[in-house]
């Protein structure tokens, strides 16, 4: 969809006036494309320890040029990783966090500031927790003081997790890549030190089949071209009356189509004869379909309010139950449902939308904790605002206000939801489990 204001102030006189109005100046980001560096120039790494060195020997394995002392004059940094997994107390974050502070000039555009903490919990210390928790407020400030596209994102180890374990590489990765061009300001929380690093980065998916629902358009169609690309074989889901437009999908991916309303009861069992008939396996279950039906809750009806919750979550924890009944998934299956951050800070006339997407993270919270045996993993992924037909529908003043109120100041891309979900969907993530993973430029609203 066209963001015809980024368009016009990114050059010419429209850049001009912007720059004199104070106006916002969204950038265009930098985005995946395969065979470019992971990040635009060398990675500062701050931080010392077990775990700094751990990342240092990781990072330079991806061929990255990896300083450990402030950056000589002139140089442009692709990155900044700071190592806080050692914190005890507040007072620890000072040298690390100013040091990384002092480079944050020399960001090139769309770098990344990327933190690895330790998840804090009750028992912990108090000021063990207070050093822990600390580092999720200063990565958030920092991420809102970034420019030009760069982002900052933060892992969160649990206790016993090492800073260089496959899911807190996998993740470190995602976040220094172009593939998360608009997740700022968020964490993964590492819970395991299960899974497994690609052979080939740029297939991370290869040998997996997936199942994409809502896939004929939008944020779907992207998924499935996105996780295609990945290396994954796709079966693309929607409703009959989207046929055209989702064979049209399928062939684009070279992947199969299967017409099918989610409501239906026996939409789980479907989805699994087709993927195991016609696929021989299924690995990955991507949960997008989803529709909005906005009204006051004072004028709300049974018909809004009932369709929304069947479609975005009844359906999806019907499916869920049919699948993991089946007894016929493999090791290491993955479900990643799409959210919504109005699901986490409420949004006027979506209470349908917002108990619904409330309810997919309570779900897949739950569910995680039922496929942990099996090395499954279950996450979610919380979009803000996305350039689609769904978004294109709001009145242009309330468009225009919700793609400029995040750090990025723009909506984002059906693509960088996909990005989110292919990472999640990978080997790279089977330590990362019960996530909510918000993919919204740092929307102002919720944290
Ligand atoms: P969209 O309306 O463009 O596409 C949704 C697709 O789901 C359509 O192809 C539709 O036919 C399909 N679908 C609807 N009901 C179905 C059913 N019963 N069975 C099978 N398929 C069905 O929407 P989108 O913007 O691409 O959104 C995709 C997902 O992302 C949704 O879950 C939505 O709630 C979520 N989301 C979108 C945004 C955004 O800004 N666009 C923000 C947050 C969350």
């Amino acid at each position: 969809m066209a963001d015809k204001y980024t368009d016009f102030v990114s050059r010419g006189w429209g850049r001009d006036l912007a720059k004199r109005l104070g106006l916002p100046q969204p950038v265009r980001l930098r985005r995946y494309e395969p065979g470019a560096p992971l990040v635009p120039g060398p990675v500062l790494l701050v931080g010392s320890g077990a775990g700094a060195d751990a990342l240092e020997t990781a990072m330079k394995g991806w061929d990255l040029e990896i300083l450990r002392d402030a950056p000589a004059a002139g140089t442009t940094l692709g990155g900044i990783v700071i190592a806080l997994d050692g914190v005890s107390g507040p007072e620890d974050l000072s040298a690390p966090v100013l040091a990384a502070g002092a480079a944050l000039r020399a960001l090139a555009p769309s770098a990344r500031v990327v933190t690895v903490s330790r998840r804090s919990s009750t028992a912990d210390e108090p000021a063990l927790a207070a050093a822990r928790a600390g580092v999720e407020g200063t990565l958030r400030s920092l991420a809102k003081e970034l420019r030009n596209g760069a982002t900052g994102n933060g892992i969160l180890l649990a206790d016993g997790v090492e800073a260089d374990a496959p899911s807190a590489l996998g993740a470190l990765r995602f976040f220094l890549s172009a593939r998360s061009a608009f997740v700022d300001g968020q964490f993964l929380t590492v819970g395991t030190a299960k899974g497994e690093l690609p052979d080939d980065p740029d297939k991370p998916l290869a040998g997996k089949v997936a199942v994409v629902t809502g896939a004929a358009r939008g944020i779907g169609a992207a998924i499935a071209r996105t996780l295609a690309r990945d290396g994954a074989t796709l079966v693309v889901v929607d409703v009959p009356a989207a046929g055209d437009s989702l064979a049209k999908v399928a062939n684009e991916v070279r992947g199969t189509a299967l017409q099918l309303d989610i409501t239906k009861p026996d939409a789980g069992e479907r989805i699994l004869e087709h993927a195991l008939s016609r696929h021989g396996g299924l690995d990955i279950l991507v949960h997008n379909a989803g529709i909005t039906r906005d009204k006051l809750l004072a004028n709300m009806d049974a018909a809004k309010w009932d369709s929304v919750i069947a479609v975005n979550i009844a359906a999806q924890l019907r499916i869920n139950d049919a699948l993991l009944a089946s007894g016929r998934l493999g090791e290491g299956f993955r479900i990643v449902s799409v959210a919504s951050t109005s699901g986490i800070a409420g949004n006027r006339g979506q209470t349908n939308y917002a108990a619904s997407k409330a309810g997919v993270m309570g779900m897949v919270r739950s569910t995680a904790a039922r496929l942990a045996g099996s090395g499954g993993t279950a996450n979610a992924v919380a979009p803000g605002f996305i350039e689609t037909e769904m978004t294109a529908r709001i009145p242009l003043a309330m468009r225009e206000v919700g793609r400029r109120i995040n750090s990025l100041q723009q909506g984002g891309q059906p693509v960088d939801v996909a990005e989110a979900i292919g990472f999640l969907a990978s080997d790279a993530a089977g330590g990362i489990s019960g996530n909510v993973l918000r993919v919204c430029g740092q929307y102002w609203m919720g944290q």
